[in-house]
C-alpha cells in the first residue's frame, strides 16, 4: 500500500480535472458536488478528483 505524504495530499486535494477538456480547477469538494464550478475553458460543470487514474 502506499501512503500519501501530506505534500501530496497538499497538491491534490481540492483539485478537479474537467471531464470534457481536462483543465485543473482548484475549488472546494462541496461546491462541485453542488455544481457552482464552472470550467474556465468549456463550461463545464463535470469533474473528477485529479488523483484518479
Ligand atoms: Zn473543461
Amino acid at each position: 500500500m502506499v501512503k500519501f505524504p501530506e505534500s501530496h495530499a497538499r497538491k491534490f486535494l481540492n483539485v478537479f480535472v474537467c471531464k470534457k477538456c481536462s483543465t485543473k480547477i482548484r475549488a472546494q469538494s462541496v461546491k462541485i458536488t453542488h455544481g457552482k464550478v464552472k470550467c474556465r475553458r468549456c463550461q463545464s460543470k463535470k469533474f473528477r478528483a485529479v488523483r484518479k487514474k
